[in-house]
């Protein structure tokens, strides 16, 4: 395996699959089947999960609500995905832990670093809900500040797109997909891999991150496994 520890971001709009809100049972099988066969090659797995299939709080401030409280709600939406992400890994026999960085311990376990590092020497799958406890971030920012602080080898971002491109692809037949760039690069062409906090952690701490579609089947093991599909950015 080229990576021995990942952090996996899926966005809650991942969870989505074909519906227009909310949670797809089957994408959800799919991705814990996913995972489970990457797991099995000893690859060890830790999840961050975004909300917006749920909810968010930019969204909920454009409609005149609070925005600290609608980021609550947003985080608050995590957890909802975390729990069924949970639930889908642990139908397909996979041990997991939801760990929340908003204390709601009758539900997910508090956020402890050095017990998450545990869970995943044990070769638990560690799912991070909550994103990063506080309002005004994402859960980008979540995953590559997790990543960081479990010393995670690589951000896997999956998205339903199998690369970063010269511009959108879902709007440009001509645009052209990168292999591998610069974070610089992506910063110099104005291109759009996560959000700029996210992304300048990411960047001070020299972690890379790939971004590829990980709603095909199969490519969460290639991606693993070091095969060049999706988009790396590195230093
Ligand atoms: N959120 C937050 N702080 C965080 C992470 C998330 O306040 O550290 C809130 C924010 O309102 C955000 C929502 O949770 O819009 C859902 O997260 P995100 O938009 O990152 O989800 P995704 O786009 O990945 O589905």
């Amino acid at each position: 395996m080229h990576y021995k520890r990942i952090l996996l971001k899926l966005s809650g709009e991942a969870l989505m699959g074909d519906l227009q809100y909310g949670i797809d049972p089957v994408r959800l099988q799919e991705y814990a089947q996913d995972i489970k066969a990457i797991i099995a090659k000893g690859v060890e797995v830790a999840i961050v999960i975004g909300g917006g299939n749920i909810f968010r709080g930019v969204a909920g401030a454009s409609r005149g609500m609070d925005r600290v409280q609608g980021d609550h709600m947003g985080m608050l939406a995590t957890v909802i995905n975390g729990l069924a992400l949970q639930s889908a890994l642990e139908d397909e026999d996979i041990p997991v832990r939801l760990q929340s960085a908003i204390k709601i311990n009758e539900v997910a376990e508090p956020f402890i670093r050095r017990k998450a590092m545990r869970h995943l020497e044990k070769g638990r799958v560690v799912i991070f809900g909550g994103g990063t406890g506080n309002p005004y971030f994402t859960t980008d920012s979540a995953a590559v500040l997790r990543a960081i602080e479990i010393k995670a080898d690589v951000i896997l971002k999956g998205t339903r797109v199998d690369g970063i491109y010269s511009s959108d692809p879902e709007k440009n037949s001509d645009a052209t997909k990168f292999d591998d760039i610069s974070f610089d690069d992506v910063l110099r062409k104005g291109l759009k891999v996560m959000d700029t906090t996210a992304f300048t952690l990411s960047q001070e701490n020299e972690l890379p991150i790939i971004v590829f579609d990980m709603n095909t089947r199969g490519n969460l093991m290639k991606v693993v496994m070091g095969e060049k599909i999706g988009t790396k950015v590195n230093l």
